[in-house]
């Protein structure tokens, strides 16, 4: 059924555990995602959905797996623990796809591992359709992040705060390696563990890093970058990831791990929704910053590779994380001119965006709305976008500036409008909306999930029968705090 193609299987002994997935009840395949198993090269039977639904639970391991629990490490809001690893969640192995890429996959919520501590390596419905949707959402909105390939009910119950129905996630990613994969042996003082580790990341994902002068400075200067990029690009669609901890955090650039992720509705640069993050660490304008915090933590674990001279090596990083904060920087001013409709650069440009954003915050704007709705503004319809503004007159002010700004553009009005809208989404998987699901879910109706799921396929387009997800929140649908729900 899969072309495993194991690498990481094959690093020594102290990087993994080999451990099987624990059989689970009576499993029922809630979804299973086509057109990414055919990315993957998975030859499934879909006429066969109860054979998908044991080998995606887990219960019977496909041939060519070699299902192990990577050992890593990772700081937890600031505190730094030295053995995490996967907990609930078993690797079963890697194949190549389509496009020659290297993907894992990995059943979350498998059952315990030698990393489990106190869990119970199982997952709960609600958190594995949250994943479901967010990271689904997040690639059709071009954002990298992990994927999904498929969901399934365990039939059986895992007790959180109270009794839940449980689930399997099966996760795609480029890879599974973090930050706190890194930290995982450089806390052991294991420099043989953390070169192997570096030479399999150059090796999988920055292969055309080999050839430079110091392989292990360009690639912290690359996952440096990558992330930069990523935290501009969650910024530009108002998402909150809410768990930044270094163990979340890929080497591939990718998203991971949307415990208790969120969307800002209304404009708030301190908005924080996860309910175990009191001193808002991971709030939404904090994000860069950590970011920044997680990359200096990397390159602390790369220092003895980056120069035999300790002094020259922390110089080295110190040059990395510089480039990181102007990385962002230049990063988001393009995400935000873009978001605009600015193609030239001017000086400007970013006392413009932060104008609007100004207004927004005020206003208590919906984000996602106000830039939708800017685009009808380029088309000379200001009412929609305007009565997001309780009082106008920023948000007028705003309108007037950027109408100058644009006027040195010289792009027709339409085609700005059309180039707007492919940047500015219409459909985001809104909390309110992602907690409906899971709702109704629990429930026993699986059909709200779905619903939501092909609403969120075609992000940048306005289709009629989708019209109610643009919707925001009624005050009194607001989710105001997300929960880990592990
Ligand atoms: P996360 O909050 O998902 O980033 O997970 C942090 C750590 O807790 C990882 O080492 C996980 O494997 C572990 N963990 C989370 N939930 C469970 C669970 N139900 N059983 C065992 N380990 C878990
Ligand atoms: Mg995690």
């Amino acid at each position: 059924m899969f072309h495993f193609d194991n690498s990481y299987a094959q690093l020594p002994d102290r990087f993994y555990a080999a451990v099987y997935p624990e059989p689970v009840e009576g499993p029922v395949l809630l979804k299973f995602n086509e057109a990414l198993a055919a990315e993957l090269g998975i030859e499934a039977d879909l006429s066969d959905p109860a054979r998908l639904a044991e080998v995606f639970a887990g219960n019977v391991v496909p041939s060519g797996a070699m299902p192990i629990a990577m050992a890593y490490a990772g700081h937890q809001f600031g505190n730094f623990s030295p053995k995490l690893g996967d907990g609930r969640a078993i690797l079963l192995g890697e194949v190549v796809d389509a496009k020659g890429r290297r993907r894992d996959i990995q059943l979350k919520g498998a059952g315990p591992t030698p990393f489990s501590r106190r869990g119970d390596g199982r997952a709960a419905l609600g958190p594995v359709l949250r994943e479901y949707l967010v990271s689904e959402a997040m690639a059709s909105l071009g954002i990298p992040a992990t994927r999904a390939l498929a969901a399934v009910a365990t039939g059986e119950a895992v007790q959180r705060e109270q009794l839940m129905p449980g689930a399997v996630f099966v996760r795609v990613a480029a890879s599974h390696v973090r930050v706190g994969t890194f930290q995982f042996f450089a806390a052991k003082g294991d420099d043989e563990g953390v070169k192997l580790l570096a030479d399999y990341v150059i090796d999988r994902h920055y292969p055309e890093l080999k050839d430079r002068p110091n392989p292990y400075l360009a690639m912290l200067e690359t996952v440096a970058l990558r992330q930069a990029e990523l935290i501009a690009r969650w910024m530009g669609i108002g998402f909150i990831h809410g768990v930044m901890n270094t163990d979340n955090m890929t080497i591939s650039g990718e998203t991971i791990d949307f415990g208790p992720c969120a969307f800002l509705d209304e404009y708030d640069p301190a908005k924080v929704f996860s309910s175990i993050d009191q001193a808002g660490r991971y709030a939404y304008r904090n994000q860069p910053g950590i970011g920044q915090w997680n990359m200096a933590r990397l390159a602390e674990c790369l220092l003895p590779l980056l120069d035999a001279d300790e002094e020259k090596a922390v110089e080295a990083a110190n040059a990395v994380l510089k480039i990181f904060g102007e990385h962002f920087q230049a990063e988001w001013l393009s995400v935000f001119r873009a978001k605009l409709g600015l193609a030239g650069e001017e000086a400007g440009d970013a006392e413009l965006v932060q104008a609007l954003l100004g207004a927004m915050q005020e206003a208590e704007a919906d984000f996602t709305l106000a830039f939708r709705l800017l685009a009808h503004a380029a088309e000379g319809r200001d009412e929609a976008f305007l009565a997001l503004f309780p009082d106008q007159q920023k948000a007028t002010a705003f309108l007037a500036t950027w109408r100058e700004r644009l006027s040195r553009e010289d792009q027709p009005a339409t085609a700005l409008a059309a180039t707007m809208r492919s940047v500015n989404p219409a459909v985001i998987p809104r909390n309110h909306r992602v907690e409906e699901a899971i709702a109704a879910a629990l429930n026993g109706d699986i059909g709200v999930f779905h619903q939501l799921l092909q609403a969120l396929e075609k992000p940048f387009e306005e289709l009629p029968e989708f019209a109610s997800y643009m919707l925001p929140p009624q005050v009194e649908e607001r989710v105001a705090q997300t929960f880990c729900g592990t």
